[in-house]
């Protein structure tokens, strides 16, 4: 019998928006001045203090991140039948713009480093398809990626970097931003992201010439002309005025979000001290996450048995022993939300008959879903990285306004699903 605790009274979440009046204020300046459309201060000014925290030359805020990508995809000049790398440990929205587009995505595993795209399997996907130009990396949880290391394959393959920093705004590696080592690179603020705007995000690049395009595309692609002109096809993707009122209060924000993420994670760093575990790694002496979600890892030693089908999961309690639905399971019995890692693209019914390329070359066929441990790879380690990492991981409740006391006795509550 598991040890009993008393239930949060209120729900600890997992990343809920944290305001702080400054975003009422613009809005309300919106509401009286009447720009409560998609032209307005708030937006010059969410614009202009992105570009000053990423370093980059020009950002055009639209309606969410997703659309920033579907957009990036485009100015990438992806054609029907092209096919993308992309991460494949992330959320749907690195990828589906691909879609929208036409194209194809083959999935490039993780590595377990940064639990990001691994830059050995993106160099054996470029000798499987060398045709491929165009690659869309994320940074998850707010952990940079090899970013080095990627941008070297890419180089020497002459492709188009996207860069899906949804996650990981106000993360840094070697000094330098992410959102600002693709070409054509991602931002958003949807309402469980660092900072929100209760949704929104931006396309951030260095180019003029695609900052142009970006702004007219997302305003339905009007011509230079007295009536609505139309040579190419636009889309409804700016950001308002309203929202970017919320977003523009967050921003002096940003640092202070971070802060106290830092503080979430490292407490359960400490907490889980003896426990079988690791938390979400970083390269520490090269990057500075956001920490925008707290996850761990079971070793697999500690690991009961878990088999997840495509729409329920079971698992066999044995002392001493846990897993991530047993802990989900439990810490939802006491009102705190975690979350399964990002269940990776490969494995989605609607990508199943994509391409997938490990660190060995080709996966397809290769790795083994839903058998614990599943096909290991030359180094003895499993193969399919992602899988690996969906099995014996989960995000754990990151919620910059849970209380350290709240924190301990989830950290208890976990410690309790070991024994
Ligand atoms: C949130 C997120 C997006 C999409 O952003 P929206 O603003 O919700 O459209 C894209 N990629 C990743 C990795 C995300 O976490």
């Amino acid at each position: 019998m598991n040890k009993e605790f008393v239930p949060f009274k209120n729900r600890v979440w997992l990343s809920s928006p944290t305001m702080h009046g400054e975003e009422f204020e613009y809005m309300k300046e919106a509401y009286e001045t009447n720009w409560m459309s998609t032209v307005g201060k708030n937006i010059d000014e969410v614009e202009r203090l992105a570009c000053e925290k990423v370093g980059c030359k020009y950002a055009v805020a639209l309606s969410a991140g997703t659309a920033s990508l579907h957009l990036a995809v485009r100015l990438a000049g992806v054609k029907p039948g092209d096919k993308v790398f992309c991460s494949d440990m992330t959320f749907c929205a690195t990828v589906n713009p691909v879609v929208y587009e036409g194209g194809v995505p083959v999935f490039i595993d993780t590595e377990y480093d940064t639990w990001n795209m691994d830059p050995v399997a993106l160099e054996k996907a470029f000798e499987i398809y060398p045709e491929v130009k165009v690659v869309v990396v994320a940074h998850l949880y707010g952990v940079p990626g090899k970013i080095d290391e990627i941008k070297k394959v890419c180089d020497k393959y002459g492709a188009t970097i996207i860069e899906d920093a949804a996650e990981s705004l106000g993360a840094s590696y070697k000094g330098q931003q992410t959102g600002n080592f693709g070409d054509f690179n991602c931002i958003s603020f949807n309402g469980n992201k660092i900072i929100t705007g209760s949704s929104g995000g931006m396309l951030l690049t260095n180019s003029k010439e695609a900052a142009e395009k970006v702004r007219k595309w997302s305003t339905q692609a009007r011509e230079n002309a007295p009536w609505y002109q139309h040579e190419e096809v636009g889309y409804n993707y700016r950001m308002s005025n309203v929202i970017a009122g919320v977003v523009r209060g967050q921003f002096p924000h940003l640092e202070e979000h971070i802060a106290k993420k830092k503080e979430i994670y490292e407490r359960y760093k400490k907490g889980f001290e003896g426990l079988p575990v690791i938390m979400n790694p970083f390269d520490e002496k090269n990057s500075a996450p956001n920490y925008w979600l707290s996850c761990m890892l079971i070793d697999e030693s500690a690991m009961c048995k878990q088999v997840r089908g495509e729409n329920e999961v079971a698992y066999i309690k044995e002392k001493g022993k846990t897993c991530p639905t047993e802990i989900l399971e439990t810490m939802m019995k006491y009102n705190a939300e975690g979350r399964p890692i990002w269940k990776p693209m490969h494995m989605q019914p609607i990508y199943r008959m994509n391409g997938f390329v490990t660190r060995e070359g080709n996966g397809r066929g290769k790795t083994n879903a839903y058998i614990q441990g599943g096909a290991l790879g030359k180094d003895g380690r499993p193969l399919d990285v992602g899988m690996d990492i969906f099995q014996r991981g989960l995000c754990l409740p990151s919620d910059n306004k849970m209380t350290e006391e709240e924190q301990n006795i989830i950290i208890e509550i976990i410690r309790s699903c070991f024994e």
